[in-house]
């Protein structure tokens, strides 16, 4: 086995682990910020609560339906965003974007990822880009809105 498909191995395996058991995942009653995500090409949604105090987000957590790279993205990205500062997160959001929408045989830094890198196999599958950054999007609207008035995202 190369090197290249033992990676791949381990990439899927963290996505099928997070889908089965996926972190954050629960209503959050006291958050100031929610947003909801829908992916129509794929049937993905997600619903991302933050609880943002200063510029830092406290908490974060996410409730959805959807295929495992949805669901998986969505319990990494709560994992990576968690006690980061906007600054960071909008940081984070940029290189998973860039990652994920660059061509396959491209080469791209995914150091600063960490986690997050086990997604740059969905670049070879350009249907699946959205289920990946659906959750992304959903945050990223969350956090400019409040609780109140929830925003929803369309990935279409
Ligand atoms: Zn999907």
């Amino acid at each position: 086995m190369s090197s290249d498909s033992e990676l791949r191995d381990l990439y899927q395996e963290v996505i099928l682990d997070h889908n089965k058991r996926p972190r954050n995942y629960r209503v959050m009653e006291d958050a100031n910020h929610r947003a909801d995500g829908h992916n129509p090409l794929c049937g993905d949604r997600v619903t991302v609560f933050v609880r943002l105090a200063g510029d830092r987000i406290e908490d974060v957590s996410f409730q959805g339906s959807g295929c495992a790279i949805s669901k998986a993205s969505a319990s990494l990205m709560t994992d990576s965003v968690k006690g980061q500062s906007l600054g960071d997160v909008d940081t984070l959001f940029q290189g998973f974007q860039t990652m994920v929408t660059s061509p396959p045989d491209m080469d791209v830094e995914t150091g600063s990822l960490g986690k997050l890198a086990v997604f740059a196999g969905v670049r070879e599958f350009p249907s699946r880009v959205k289920c990946a950054s659906l959750a992304w999007h959903a945050l990223r609207a969350a956090l400019k809105d409040s609780a109140k008035a929830s925003a929803i995202v369309s990935t279409e």
